[in-house]
């Protein structure tokens, strides 16, 4: 069946040049094409024929090197107006051609099958050429005619595929992939830089997006745009709101630094968006790689971790440093696995560490610390997950999880006569959540133990954040009889008068001004200081950290009220705390 070709030539190029083909890198899913017309017809050249305002481009050829040839030498541009097979049997006994410098060049036969969109406009040719004439019969034209619809339905598969960033109209994230995939192929074994320019953080585009709304996406669109034209003929990849990817030749550092340099200079004029005036923050991720030795989505992962790298560090650009990579995929994959391993039960457990009153060196309780064997990854210590957890939904759940565990352990121990709590660890997001005295007071009712037999140790910084909402949930909490503490007491900026105010009954000085303590002349001076000034606002004293009998003997004769650390016992598993919890006599030195 014929169909209407359009022949309005500016709207033509526009269609052509909306889907972005022009210019754009060799790609397999039309090099397959032109390999099978060749082989099909056995003809010296094939190839896909764009038709741009002055010339025909080669988007694939296979046979020639040239990558373009002036649109008045060539038959394709004939072919354009019909839906049919253009065929010029011998170019030589043709009036058009036979002058033209396929003729001179030796050229006999020619024939394109057009290039037609479904709303009818001519991009190019499907064509074959060959040195001699030859007869095209009615098959052949139909053959030729099928591998130009293959063709097009290359080109709207891909338009389809969404290759196209729609605010700034460039190449996006899935075309680079393509690119990448076909440059694996086309040059296994080469070398390439893959540069990412991140004009604004994310923090800025979240901002911008609230304050200016849509409008802010003139700012992304003139943004990338400006990247395009500084980089000329590279091709540019819209990747994400203020990042673009372009892939460099083999560079080496000096090279991309200049590029780097370049860009920088032509990024920072400001670009006004609704009258407000907005400047450009370049940073830039940089990753050399082989081109077939890794995947694409890894070549831009990496590109986004080195950018991240040069945010996060104050540098203009950062190279991808494998270390950091590595240290991101394990705190990723630990956040991913804590949900799972809550249900799992051998995965989690909590081990528990005595601590002792000093003046009679009586164990009186035992704080519950976390342990967190993960089956690949072996024993993951608290410092690690917690503040990854804490920064995250997470948190609720693990302190839970601990929250039900300890106190079930506290009413296994509830005839151990001198033990008065146990103490559990919780985090500032914890107090955030207004039903956290709530929860608790339900698992102390349902575990039959009082508030008072539990303690919450909490760190400065939930000080620091003087979030009212935080005060009223501490102050809840120690109304409802839970003994509360502030834990590494020392190492964040609390001021003291704002600790006064707070709703406490005791601290615990941080391990870090304990464990020197019998040799650092400032660590002395410090901790006694802290234990009179805590003394005097009427809270205990907990020393974290013991580690010799020195200091041990040092914090009695201060007049700390209780310890807690190795020199006393490591944290032990439930039932290796049975002398501790139910003691024969007190021998706080058994460590020794
Ligand atoms: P923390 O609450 O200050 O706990 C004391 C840490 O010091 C524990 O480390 C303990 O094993 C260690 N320690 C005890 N005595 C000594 C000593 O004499 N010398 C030295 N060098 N260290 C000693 P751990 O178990 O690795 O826990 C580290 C941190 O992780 C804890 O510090 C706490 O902030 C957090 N954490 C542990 N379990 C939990 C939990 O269930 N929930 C929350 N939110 N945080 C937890
Ligand atoms: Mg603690
Ligand atoms: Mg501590």
């Amino acid at each position: 069946m014929r169909r209407a070709v359009i022949e309005n030539e500016e709207a033509r190029l526009n269609a052509l040049r909306d889907l972005h083909l022009l210019d754009t890198p060799p790609s397999e899913s039309f090099d397959r094409i032109t390999r099978l017309a060749s082989r099909l017809f056995n003809s010296t050249v094939s190839a896909v024929s764009l038709t741009d305002s002055d010339r025909q481009w080669f988007k694939s050829r296979v046979g020639v090197e040239l990558a373009e040839i002036p649109r008045s030498e060539a038959p394709c541009a004939y072919a354009l107006t019909s839906d049919e097979v253009f065929v010029v049997s011998d170019m030589r006994e043709d009036p058009r051609f036979k002058d033209g410098i396929l003729a001179q060049a030796g050229i006999r036969f020619y024939a394109g099958a057009p290039l037609i969109t479904r709303e009818g406009y001519g991009l190019g040719t499907l064509c074959v050429i060959d040195d001699k004439p030859r007869d095209f019969t009615r098959e052949d034209r139909e053959a030729l005619a099928d591998l130009a619809a293959m063709v097009m339905s290359q080109v709207e598969l891909q338009n389809a595929l969404g290759c196209i960033d729609s605010t700034s109209g460039q190449a996006n994230e899935n075309q680079l992939f393509q690119d990448l995939e076909d440059l694996a192929k086309r040059a296994p074994g080469e070398t390439r830089t893959a540069l990412l320019v991140e004009f604004a953080s994310l923090s800025q585009v979240n901002h911008g997006q609230r304050v200016l709304g849509a409008t802010y996406t003139a700012f992304i669109r003139q943004g990338t745009e400006r990247i395009r034209c500084l980089l000329g003929d590279l091709r540019v990849y819209h990747v994400g709101p203020a990042r673009c990817v372009v892939v460099l030749g083999e560079v080496g550092p000096e090279e991309w630094r200049k590029i780097v340099d370049d860009l920088v200079k032509g990024l920072r004029i400001t670009i006004t968006c609704a009258a407000i005036p907005l400047t450009p923050q370049p940073v830039f991720g940089v990753y050399a790689f082989q081109v077939d030795a890794v995947a694409p989505r890894d070549v831009l992962r990496r590109l986004f971790n080195a950018a991240d790298d040069a945010r996060g560090s104050g540098e203009q650009a950062a190279t991808y440093n494998v270390g950091q990579d590595l240290a991101h995929q394990r705190r990723f994959q630990l956040l991913n696995e804590i949900g799972p391993a809550l249900e799992h039960p051998d995965e989690l457990r909590l081990v528990y560490q005595p601590r002792v009153e000093l003046r009679q060196g009586r164990c009186v309780g035992a704080e519950a610390l976390l342990r967190w064997r993960h089956p690949t990854l072996g024993d993951v210590p608290p410092a690690e997950f917690i503040p990854l957890v804490d920064d995250t939904a997470f948190t609720g759940p693990v302190t839970d999880w601990v929250l039900d565990n300890a106190i079930r352990q506290r009413a296994l121990w509830s005839k151990a006569a001198n033990l008065r709590r146990v103490s559990i660890n919780v985090s500032a997001r914890n107090l955030e959540d207004a039903h956290f005295t709530e929860r608790l007071a339900a698992v102390l009712e349902r575990h039959g133990v009082t508030p008072g037999a539990i303690e919450l140790e909490f760190t400065e910084s939930v000080m620091l954040t003087r979030s009212t909402r935080i005060l009223n949930e501490v102050a809840a909490l120690r109304e409802l009889g839970v003994v509360m503490s502030i834990d590494d007491f020392g190492t964040g900026y609390s001021c003291l008068s704002y600790l006064q105010r707070l709703p406490i009954d005791l601290i615990k000085i941080d391990r870090s001004f304990v464990s020197q303590l019998v040799t650092n002349t400032y660590d002395q001076k410090l901790v006694r200081a802290l234990i009179t000034m805590a003394h005097d606002l009427g809270y205990d004293v907990v020393a974290e950290g013991v580690e010799t009998r020195e200091t041990y003997d040092i914090l009695v004769y201060w007049g700390c009220d209780e310890a807690q650390g190795y020199f006393i016992s490591h944290p032990l598993p439930p039932g290796e705390m049975q002398p501790w919890v139910y003691p024969q006599k007190v021998a706080p030195s058994q460590a020794s």
